[in-house]
């Protein structure tokens, strides 16, 4: 039998966001790692990705221990504070139209986190995966099987055969490594899709996130970097699926027209400054995290609808996580340590998939006792401070 293949200590199955800072994590602890990709080439790197991230302050304090963060800061706007309006059809009758405002001064530290362009964020974890010399970026290639064998894993990609002791799979919603190690998922379909964009607008966002909750999903705008500019945000929208097929479809200027209109005005004239991407919302749930050395992290692991900034902070969690784990390895076998990274990040996966979940379909509602729910839940919170510091330590932990 041929064994030459390449040797890694860990090799990772999708090198977007989750992948590539996995990558960089363990690369920093010695540990050869291999990363491959069919959508990704490192050395000619290009994103149409138009969505942002706000990276909340737990995540932010990971990425300066990778010194990622020194690469990414410029490129950051922080955000201070959290608007939330209420606009409904019954409220707005009787002219009970209202905003609410979380900030986050209130909890002595400043801001909430702080708002990346995807592109720019992958562009800078692209440039440190090609500077670092443990890790091997396989451009254009996929995953294809895997075969465990005596604690060893060898590895068909689309080109090459490899040989790892630890698998990851990053490898999104239909993770093909799930599949292999034939974990069970719970897929919730939302009935929801989401369009993702950049816009400029005539008034200064200072700072400060706004959701504009309707039937059908919010509308988000994050205020986001663009030179000195205080009017250029990214926004997702959020609707019933067949809606925002419609309004993706729109010509440039009926859907500025719409966002307008939805927009209530607050920021002036809105302008788009981008594509518009159409993304599914789903919620995903896996039964297990591993199976013998081969563990899920990020999407492959869970799937949040895009409302409180959680679904790539969660990822941030697994991969802080593992690192804890395997810096205090010692004589733990690789199975070990899967096994001891799915007793860590089970219990609080599960807690924040409920709550995200929970949260959506309030929002979401058109009923009229949840729209009810919905508005007495905000005053309450907000009106509370101890109950609105708390929700606001949840949503950042
Ligand atoms: C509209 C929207 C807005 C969002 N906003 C936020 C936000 O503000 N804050 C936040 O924290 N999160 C947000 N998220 C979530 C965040 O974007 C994701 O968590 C993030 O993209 C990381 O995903 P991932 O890398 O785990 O998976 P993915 O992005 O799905 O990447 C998986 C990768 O695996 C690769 N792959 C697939 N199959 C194979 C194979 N067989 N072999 C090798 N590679 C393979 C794919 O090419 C892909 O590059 C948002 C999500 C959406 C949809």
């Amino acid at each position: 039998m041929n064994n030459s293949f390449e040797k890694f200590d860990v090799f990772i199955v999708g090198g977007n966001i989750t992948g590539l800072i996995c990558a960089i994590a363990l690369s920093q602890n010695k540990i050869k790692v291999g990363c491959c990709d069919p959508n990704i080439d490192i050395n000619n790197f290009n994103s149409e990705d138009t969505r942002s991230t706000a990276i909340l302050r737990s995540g932010k304090k990971f990425l300066e221990n990778l010194n990622i963060w020194t690469n990414l800061k410029n490129s950051c706007l922080p955000l201070d504070k959290m608007e939330i309006i209420d606009d409904n059809k019954i409220f707005k009758k009787f002219s009970l139209f209202e905003n609410y405002i979380f900030d986050s001064q209130e909890l002595l530290e400043k801001p909430f986190g702080w708002n990346v362009k995807n592109n720019v964020l992958k562009r800078t974890l692209v440039e440190l995966v090609k500077k670092s010399k443990n890790i091997k970026f396989f451009s254009n290639q996929s995953f294809e099987k895997l075969l465990i064998k005596k604690q060893k894993i060898t590895i068909n990609l689309s080109k090459e055969k490899i040989e790892t002791n630890f698998l990851i799979g990053a490898d999104g919603l239909n993770s093909k490594v799930k599949q292999s190690i034939r974990v069970k998922q719970t897929l919730l379909d939302t009935r929801q899709k989401a369009l993702s964009f950049q816009i400029e607008h005539e008034k200064s966002h200072k700072n400060i996130s706004t959701e504009i909750y309707k039937e059908g999903g919010p509308l988000t705008f994050v205020p986001t970097k663009a030179k000195d500019k205080m009017n250029y945000s990214s926004v997702i929208w959020m609707n019933h699926s067949k809606e925002s097929e419609k309004l993706y479809n729109l010509p440039k200027h009926e859907f500025e027209k719409q966002l307008n209109k939805r927009s209530l005005g607050i920021y002036g004239k809105l302008n788009l400054k981008s594509n518009i991407n159409l993304w599914n919302v789903n919620t995903m749930f896996v039964e297990n995290l591993c199976y013998k050395n081969v563990i899920l992290v990020g999407e492959a692991a869970h799937v949040l609808p895009p409302i409180g900034a959680q679904g790539l902070n969660t990822s941030l969690k697994d991969i802080s996580i593992l690192m804890e784990i395997f810096q205090n390895k010692n004589k733990l076998s690789y199975q070990e340590l899967a096994l001891k990274y799915e007793t860590k990040r089970l219990p609080d996966i599960k807690k924040k998939m409920f709550s995200i979940l929970l949260l959506n379909e309030v929002v979401k509602s058109n009923s009229i006792p949840v729209m009810f729910i919905r508005r007495f839940g905000i005053e309450m919170i907000s009106k509370l401070g101890f109950l609105r510091k708390n929700i606001m330590r949840f949503g950042l932990s």
